[in-house]
């Protein structure tokens, strides 16, 4: 990974304008936030900064307001929460640049925090408008990314305005370029990813990636079944891509020249009507399913083997859970492999890394988060980099 500052970095901040970009996008229900993870990945590098004398200016977009100012899309709407989950009152300043900016951090003594508005009400953010970040910078001393999330988007705040002031890592995104890394960066090897979830066209890419840079691809899920298909094996009504056999099918070659073992389930759990605990549960080997039968989630002999593939590893990845998890019995698998990765994770024996919207939410009904390495809230930007892409954002902060 390239070198990048951090937090450490900055000699005397007192008095400084920092601009903080952080994720506040916040899932909202009427008129205030229903989760406020984002909120405090970000709060130790608030805090922080605080703490140093810095003032503190947050920059987040919230929702998409595309280039024009809305009173509903407003980041004061998350004002409130902001200042609950820090315990300190902020200032919210409803411009970013420009002579009321200025004035308003001008009014902040060492220390304060505030908060401009929506990033996105100006149409200079998405399109990375260097004039644009020129002036937010106009009235600041550094900057600082905080939002991972954000980072695979080349906006003006996420990547713009590391081109026209001295950038840092803020802390939240320092953990998670350091996670990301111990995982498939520079892992130590053997490194075994778990790719799952409902379809392949949409991890394509990531199995690209995966297939030539770890030792064990685990593949489980809805997508494990186009797999089965493309080796001939009757899924019967499971969900399946009929049309990515080939695809399937390139990807293991390319599996086998890079010395890469793909580990498809042999046992699975089937039923005929997608319900909770259906009359037609069975489990039965990948050969025996009938016709009018569906794949839902990986069998008991299958999970355990995988564990057993687990305990070999040094690293593990894991983006997409192993079956329809939301619907019980079928979160069996994903329960079982995530307390084993927990296990040994807390033994000392894995670096666990996980990351996706559903696989965040497989992850903490195992009761596992706090037991694994690190989980990543991030979505998009956790995906582009399971993908092998380099995100804008971060590559501005590695300059
Ligand atoms: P993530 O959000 O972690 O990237 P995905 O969105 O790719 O994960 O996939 C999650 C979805 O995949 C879940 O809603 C789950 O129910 C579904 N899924 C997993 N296994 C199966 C299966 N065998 N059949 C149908 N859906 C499945
Ligand atoms: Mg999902």
């Amino acid at each position: 990974m390239a070198g990048f500052k951090t937090l450490d970095d900055l000699g005397d901040v007192t008095g400084k304008v920092a601009l903080v970009r952080v994720d506040l996008n916040l899932p909202m229900k009427d008129g205030s936030a229903t989760d406020v993870t984002r909120v405090e990945a970000a709060k130790p590098t608030i805090l922080e900064l605080s703490e140093k004398g810095a003032k503190v200016i947050l920059l987040a977009h919230f929702g998409r307001p595309k280039g024009a100012r809305s009173s509903v899309l407003s980041t004061s709407m998350v004002q409130g929460d902001v200042e609950r989950v820090l315990g300190k009152e902020i200032m919210f300043i409803p411009e970013v640049a420009g002579p009321v900016a200025a004035q308003a951090i001008g009014i902040l003594s060492a220390g304060d925090i505030g908060l401009m508005d929506n990033v996105r009400f100006w149409p200079g953010e998405e399109a990375n408008d260097a004039e644009f970040a020129k002036a937010i910078a106009a009235n600041a001393d550094f900057y600082v990314n905080d939002a991972f999330s954000a980072a695979h988007r080349a906006h003006a705040t996420t990547e713009g305005l590391a081109h026209v002031l001295p950038a840092y890592a803020g802390r939240a995104m320092e953990k998670e370029l350091k996670a990301l890394d111990a995982a498939l960066g520079t892992p130590q090897p053997p490194v075994a990813a778990v790719v799952g979830g409902a379809k392949v066209s949409t991890k394509l890419a990531v199995l690209e990636n995966l297939v030539g840079k770890v030792q064990h691809l685990i593949i489980g899920g809805g997508m494990a079944n186009t797999f089965l298909a493309a080796k001939g094996v009757d899924v019967g009504k499971s969900l399946c891509e009929h049309d990515l056999t080939d695809t399937a099918n390139a990807i293991m070659a390319r599996a086998d020249e890079s010395g890469c073992t793909v580990h498809l389930p042999y046992d699975v759990v089937v039923a005929k009507e997608f319900a909770a605990n259906p009359p037609s549960l069975r489990t039965c080997n990948v050969h025996e399913v009938a016709a009018d039968e569906m794949i839902l989630d990986v069998g008991p002999l299958a999970t355990e083997a995988l564990g057993d593939v687990l305990k070999t590893c040094a690293t593990l990845v894991w983006n997409g859970p192993m079956g329809a998890f939301e619907t019980p019995p079928f979160d069996a698998a994903t329960v079982a492999l995530a307390r084993m990765a927990a296990a040994l994770t807390q033994e000392g024996s894995l670096i666990s890394v996980a990351g996706g919207g559903d696989t965040v939410a497989a992850l903490a009904h195992a009761g596992v988060t706090d037991d694994v390495t690190y989980i990543s809230t991030a979505g998009g930007a956790f995906l582009e980099w399971m993908e092998g892409k380099e995100l804008p954002g971060v590559a501005a902060l590695s300059k």
